[in-house]
Order: structure tokens, then sequence, then C-alpha cells
């Protein structure tokens, strides 16, 4: 069987999804071989001949070997300054080499001039019309012999990103004609959102065999006749094939996720809430034994936890027993983090970065979205992790149906007075998930007529708009003195993955 994780998405770190299902196979008695046609795709990409002569384009073609050799040494992260021109140089050139076929290449992200992810006619077009994809040269140089070499029977794709539709489905596309006969199983993220939409129907009759919902693993082993399933509680993933030094990151970076779903699951804007996800934890003491595991095997730099909120349970291991790695990862504001001994203990044992949604400044607003935090929490909270050392990448949410431009204010007052604690900013205009937007008490309709929209449009019972919130963030959140340097402060295209690299002094990883 072969494990495809297609482009695009940022080319830092081994896709964890499909490490977790090559184990899963492999414990049924299937060996699968894993490909990051992201990864491959990318530096693919990067390697293009010269065919604009601009003088930026030119620059970077000139210096792309050094930038790529400067971010897995670390001596592009030496400066913020260096950091940057090295990523924008060579998202530049990505941005280049894809334009002749009418998409728009970056680390992370993909658009189409003629076809948009979230319409399944398009998705199937991309699939009749592969060549037409940038990734195409790449696709047509690696798969013949990988199929060859492997001969698998069925092939598993995971999308977890819009970013990576189109040029799965030319993918797809392209292995139903160079291999007719092989198996297609499509799953992932974005797979199980489409799935989980009422009244979506997925039909890709021709190209696609097997639907698969959820985290997989049952299923995939079911179609590929391996044996019963493992739980997700034995699960280590296998990174031992993955090409973990081509990674642009500098050094080793393991991602490992200690549960699906999340532990606190009521946050009213959350598609993890409205999709009704179940929480599975791994337990606490097993997750830090399985981490202890991964860095031992694979020496990282750094251990990404890739769950929705890392549980105060789980924190409370890592404490006591370190995996033996700087790490960093998402966590709710909690009664343990404002405890300044308990994130002394964390620094301690290698966190070097959190991940926080704070959303808003505004109690009315934090209580009515059912966040399950007051802002004195979150304050007394950033305050421990800055002693501790532990810089905070935090996430705010504006133009909710509850905020109103007052409580917007509020949050851009609590984000000054706090500017000190925070290291890393992330701002965020509402969506609604279309899944919520059905329960939603506010007149609502689709952003446009795709059918796999994820997100709805909605009249805010205020009239804060997204027109006055965006407005509101470029000419008045954004221009803050204390906040506009912390924003400047955010990574470059990589945003948090490359954030704990370049944390202020004291608490980055290298
Ligand atoms: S804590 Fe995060 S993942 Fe969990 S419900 Fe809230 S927003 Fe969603």
């Amino acid at each position: 069987m072969l494990l495809i994780n297609p482009p695009v998405t940022r080319p830092c770190e081994p896709p964890a999804g499909i490490a977790r299902l090559k184990t899963a196979l492999a414990a049924g008695g299937v060996q699968a071989t894993m490909l990051d046609a992201n990864l491959e795709g990318l530096l693919h990409m990067l390697q293009a001949p010269a065919n604009v002569g601009d003088t930026w384009t030119k620059r970077a073609e000139g210096s792309r070997q050094r930038h790529c050799e400067d971010i897995r040494s670390g001596r592009a992260f030496r400066s913020h300054a260096a950091y940057s021109r090295a990523v924008r140089d060579l998202n530049r050139l990505l941005d280049v080499y894809s334009a002749p076929s009418g998409a728009r290449v970056s680390f992370g992200d993909y658009s189409s001039n003629a076809l948009e992810p979230i319409r399944s006619d398009d998705l199937v077009r991309a699939a009749e019309l592969p060549e037409r994809n940038p990734f195409y040269g790449y696709y047509r140089e690696r798969l013949p012999g990988l199929l060859e070499e492997c001969s698998p029977g069925l092939i598993g794709i995971s999308i977890t990103y819009l970013s990576q539709a189109l040029c799965a489905f030319a993918l797809i596309g392209f292995l139903k004609k160079l291999a007719p006969g092989v198996r297609i199983a499509l799953g992932g993220g974005l797979i199980t959102s489409w799935l989980r939409r009422p009244g979506v129907r997925l039909a890709f009759d021709g190209l696609v065999d097997a639907l698969v919902e959820g985290p997989g693993e049952e299923q995939l082993c079911r179609l590929a006749g391996a044996g019963q399933a493992p739980q997700l509680a034995d699960i280590v993933p296998d990174y031992e094939s993955a090409d973990l030094d081509r990674y642009l990151a500098p050094g080793r970076i393991i991602p490992y996720s200690a549960s699906q779903g999340c532990c606190w699951q009521q946050c009213a804007f959350c598609p993890e809430q409205a999709e009704g996800n179940a929480y599975h934890p791994v337990p606490a003491g097993q997750a830090a034994l399985y981490v202890r595991q991964l860095c031992d095997t694979y020496s990282p730099a750094l251990l990404h936890l890739l769950d929705n909120a890392i549980s105060p349970a789980l924190l409370g291991q890592l404490a006591q027993t370190p995996p033996g790695a700087p790490w960093y990862g998402f966590v709710r504001v909690s009664r343990e983090l404002q405890a300044p001994d308990f994130c002394r203990a964390l620094r301690a044992s290698g966190c070097v970065m959190l991940q926080l949604g704070i959303e808003s400044g505004s109690d009315r607003v934090l209580e009515a979205m059912h966040k399950g935090i007051s802002s004195s929490e979150a304050s007394t909270t950033l305050r421990c992790l800055h002693e501790a050392g532990i810089a905070a990448y935090v996430y705010l949410l504006f133009g909710t149906p509850w905020e109103t431009e007052r409580e917007a204010q509020m949050t851009l007052h609590f984000t000054a007075a706090h500017a000190a604690y925070i290291d890393f900013l992330n701002v965020a205009v509402f969506n609604m998930p279309v899944v919520a937007a059905q329960d939603s008490l506010h007149a609502t309709r689709s952003f446009s007529e795709a059918d796999l929209s994820l997100y709805a449009d909605f009249d805010h019972p205020a009239g804060w708009d997204r027109k006055s919130v965006r407005r509101f963030l470029d000419q008045r959140f954004k221009r803050t003195g204390a906040i506009a340097g912390i924003i400047r402060s955010k990574p470059p295209l990589f945003g948090s993955n490359h954030a704990p690299f370049l944390a202020g002094k004291g608490r980055q990883v290298v």
C-alpha cells in the first residue's frame, strides 16, 4: 500500500496522519510506503530552471541553495531579517514557477485562477486535466518509478487542508491514468469535515474508490485487508522512512498527537464542537512514554504536539517525565497554567512555546462563546508563562456574533496591556461553520454557490460586519504601537511552525 501527503502544506515536518496509518497497517500485517509529495513537490519546484528575469527572482534564484541550507542549519534564524529574506525569496520562486500553470503556490497555500477547491466539479476537473497542475512535472518524474517499486493495490491520499485539495485531485487523475487498476482511498481532516457536513454528497465516481471518515485506521486496515486495527492509544507514528533531514526547519521537527477531538469541546465558534467530534485521549502516562520514545529514536530539535488542546493531565505528566527534546503545542488557559511553579516545571521539561486561544478581551464575549475562561485568568496565565520563559503564541478572534465594536476595543486594550507577555499573535476574522450556521439565530447565507464550502456568511446582530471588523483591525488594532511590534514578529509564511525558533532571547530553541 502507498500513503501520500499531497501538496500544499508547510514543508517543515513529516505528515503525522499517514505516519500513524503506516503503524496501524503494519500491526495488521500490511507494509505501507509513505510519500510526502508535499515536501518533494515543493523542493522539486524550487529547483526549476530560470524563466523570469526580474531582479527579485534573479536574486532569489542565485541564493536558493544557500537559503535552504541556512534554514536547515539554523543560520537563517539568527535574525528575523535574515529569516524573512530567506523564506520570502524561496516563496517568490514558488510564486513565479507556478504562475504559467495559472496557479499560485506558496509555502502553505495554493490557489488556482480557474478552479476552486470548494466545488466538487472543479476537483473533478483538476483530476481530468492533471497536466495543468504545477506539480505535474514532479508527479510524472516521481510516481511511475515508485509505483513500479512498491506495486500498491491501494493508494491512500490524506487531505487535511483546503490548500491540498486541487493538487490531490490532479494527483488522483494522474494515478488513474498511470495505473487504472489501483484503488484510491481518500481521507483526512478536510474529507471528514465534508462528509460530516449535512447536505453534502461527495461523488467522485471513477476517481475515488473509498472515502474514509475520521481517523481512518479501522477503515483503511479493512480496505487493505489488514488484521484488526490497533487502538489510538497503541499507535506510535512511524517516521523511519521519512526524509527527516530535508524538511525546511533548523533540525528535525517530530509531530505527535496524543488525542483525537478536543478535551473542552464547547467553544461555540469551533468546527470541532459543531461537527460533534468525540474526544479520545491517549492516557497521559502512555503518551509521555511515546513522546520519549519518539525523541530517543529521531533526536528531534523540536517536538510538535498536535492536540487541539494538550490536556492538563498530559501537561502534568510531561512536567514530571520530560520528553527529552524542546516541545510546543496548543493549550487552553487552565488553573494549572496560572501557577508559577507549574509553568516553571513545564519550562524545565522542555516546553518552549504554548499556543493559546484567548480570542477576546471581553468577559461577556468569552462567556457567550462558551470559552470557559475569563480575561483575568488569561492575564495570569500570560504572566506566568512569560516569567517561566515560555513563549506565548496568542490567537484572537474578531467579528463573532457575540462581539460589538466596543468589545473589540476591549480586546485591543487587553492585548496592548499584555504586550510584554505575548511573543506572537494570530488575528482572525470569524467565519461561521456551516454546521453551526444551521442552528444559528442569525440570518445566514453562503459565501458562494460552491457545494463544499465549510463556512457561511451571517448578518451580525450589532451590524459589526466583516468590512467594519477588517477596517478596525487594519486602521486601529494593527497600528497600536505595542501590538504592531508583536505582529511584525510573526514568522512570515511558516507562522507557528517556525515561531519556537524565533522566540525572544532565552525562549527560542536554537
Ligand atoms: S478549545 Fe479549541 S478545539 Fe476545543 S472547542 Fe475550543 S476552539 Fe475548539
